[in-house]
């Protein structure tokens, strides 16, 4: 259930399709909590999908409803992708897209980490 006021967990979004297995995706690391695995549509040389396996929106879903096992599993596995894939030198975004004006497509909460190059301003400049 959303406690966001965003519409109700869908099962047929993407990623619920990606954890179940119907579709495929470029796997990262995985585990009893978390899947990561590389953005279809990457807009860095590193760009890493992670998403908790449990059914939420939002991050106030996730924080409010996921239990301790699976937020901090979760958020481990956020830096482990960022370590693992050699971005802690160089340095590296987190970045979670929330509702309309937030710019998510995809109705499961999740993380991008993007790196590889210098990433610029942290928020583009408003849509016309
Ligand atoms: P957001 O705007 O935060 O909801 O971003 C959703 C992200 O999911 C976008 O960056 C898409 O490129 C990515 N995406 C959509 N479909 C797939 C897919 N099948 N495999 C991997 N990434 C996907």
């Amino acid at each position: 259930m959303s406690t966001t006021g965003l519409p109700p967990y869908d099962d047929a979004n993407i990623f619920a399709r990606i954890l179940r297995g119907e579709i495929p995706c470029k796997r990262v690391a995985e585990d009893d909590h978390a899947l990561a695995f590389h953005d279809i549509n990457p807009q860095a040389p590193v760009h890493i999908l992670v998403v908790p396996k449990g059914r939420w929106v939002s991050l106030a879903d996730f924080a409010a409803g996921a239990s301790d096992a699976e937020q901090g599993g979760f958020w481990r596995m956020v830096g482990a992708v960022a370590r693992d894939a050699g971005l802690e030198a160089s340095g590296y975004r987190i970045l979670s897209n929330m509702g309309a004006e937030g710019g998510q497509e995809v109705p499961h909460f999740h993380v991008h980490v993007f790196g590889g190059r210098r990433l610029g301003r942290m928020v583009a400049a408003p849509a016309p």
